[in-house]
């Protein structure tokens, strides 16, 4: 009787904010989707949420949402969701305590409210963009401390850290070489500081609001913080398992072999699979084909641009990153990857180049000294070989043989 209650009390407040039934079983269906269940468990995923909302007036689940290194796009990801609102859905759920971007107030206020939710304790902090370590951490400095010194203090005392977005999981563009701040990600710098919260690792450029919801509605009301199913790199399961090539709608274009070669072709407007304009589907792991992105519109394949592989991301390797690993963007490359070492045969070319190129003009130099420049050494007139077997000789040595006592004769005849 309870749970029905807490239902009719959920949707009268969704009405409130003119969230239809159907659109928030829209997004229950997504969130089941986007934490890897099937859509039949969206009733299960309502049920959690009028739970809490339906039932709780204050007392909601307290957040610290913290910036390192970052452009906001994480934030603007989760707060430009459209309809259903996910952002004011998950907002009705948690207590944003402290936010830069999204917190109405500034200064030590604010400073004083994250303190006094870390001080109570029982609280999630989500962390978005790199670490930065270098000069003891000073390249980022927050309220008189540095981001880093930050980050340890608040993590220290967190239930769970969520690291959204590439640059939180590990530096992502912040850390593509040559990086001199050394940035890192969440996962790695507590694992150095020996701070032993639980990370979850949501990568993604920006970050996917529906993964954060998703992840969020199930440590908080499904499976908790236990429950939830992680891999190896602490990504949950469901969303980073299976390659973008996976769920592609062109990969039946990839099977026949019809390909776009050329952006602006005929073979582009036909929807075409973009592998050989450097799509990174293959070898990225994310469910973005079936999440979707605006509204549930579209996504980065859908709209004709190739997957550029945003969601690579290594939590202990800063240079296994999405930017290392794919750049340049819109061309198709194969790396060699011996163990942690990743290279493009684009910078091996290069490099290739580079050498021979430095070879030459160290020869021409050597060249010039050597005064083989000039018409060449005295050593080099005649090959050594030749010189022994003249009469198999290739070259015409004629001048060579001349006796050095023998000079050329002047015009008028005589010797010069
Ligand atoms: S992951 Fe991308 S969108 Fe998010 S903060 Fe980093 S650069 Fe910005
Ligand atoms: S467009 Fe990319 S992800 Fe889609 S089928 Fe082609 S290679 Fe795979």
């Amino acid at each position: 009787m309870d749970n029905e209650a807490n239902v009719l009390k959920l949707h009268e407040r969704l009405q409130a904010r003119g969230v239809s039934r159907r659109d928030f079983m829209k997004l229950c269906g997504a969130v089941a989707v986007a934490a890897g269940l099937s859509e039949l468990a969206a009733p299960r995923i309502e049920q959690a949420f009028a739970d809490v909302i339906g039932r709780t007036e204050g007392g909601l689940y307290p957040v610290i949402w913290m910036e390192g290194a970052s452009c906001t796009g994480c934030t603007e990801s989760l707060a430009q969701s459209v309809t259903p609102d996910v952002a004011s859905v998950v907002l009705e759920l948690l207590s944003l305590n402290y936010s830069e971007p999204l917190s109405a107030g500034a200064g030590w206020h604010v400073e004083q409210a994250k303190e006094e939710t870390v001080n109570a304790g029982n609280f999630i902090l989500v962390y978005e963009g790199a670490v930065l370590r270098e000069w003891d951490g000073q390249a980022l400095r927050i309220a008189n401390e540095t981001g880093a010194e930050q980050l340890a203090h608040v993590a220290a005392k967190a239930n769970a850290v969520v690291a959204f977005g590439s640059c939180a999981v590990n530096g992502g563009w912040i850390a593509a070489h040559p990086a001199p701040s050394k940035p890192m990600g969440v996962m790695q710098f507590l694992a150095e500081k020996g701070i032993k919260t639980p990370v979850v690792n949501i990568p993604g450029c920006p970050g996917n609001p529906e993964w954060l919801t998703a992840v969020l509605v199930d440590v908080l009301l499904v499976s908790g913080l236990e429950g939830l199913k992680l891999d190896a790199q602490n990504k949950p399961l469901g969303m980073f398992d299976q390659s973008v090539h996976a769920n592609c709608e062109r990969r039946g274009h990839f099977e026949a072999g019809e390909f776009v070669f050329e952006f602006g072709s005929k073979e582009e407007a036909l929807g075409y699979c973009l592998y050989p304009l450097g799509c990174r589907g293959p070898q990225t792991k994310a469910n973005c084909g079936v999440v979707l992105w605006n509204d549930r519109r579209s996504w980065c394949v859908k709209a004709g641009a190739p997957c550029i592989g945003c969601c690579e991301a290594n939590p202990m390797n800063p240079n296994d990153n999405w930017v290392e690993a794919n750049t340049p963007f819109y061309k198709r490359h194969r790396d060699l990857r011996i163990g942690d070492w990743v290279v493009q045969p684009t910078a091996i070319a290069l490099g290739l180049t580079g050498l021979l190129a430095g070879a030459l003009v160290i020869h021409g130099f050597g060249m010039k000294i050597s005064g083989r420049m000039d018409g060449g050494a005295d050593f080099e007139k005649i090959r050594k070989w030749d010189e022994k077997h003249p009469d198999k000789a290739i070259g015409d040595y004629s001048a060579a043989y001349q006796p050095a006592s023998e000079e050329p004769e002047s015009k008028e005849g005589g010797k010069a």
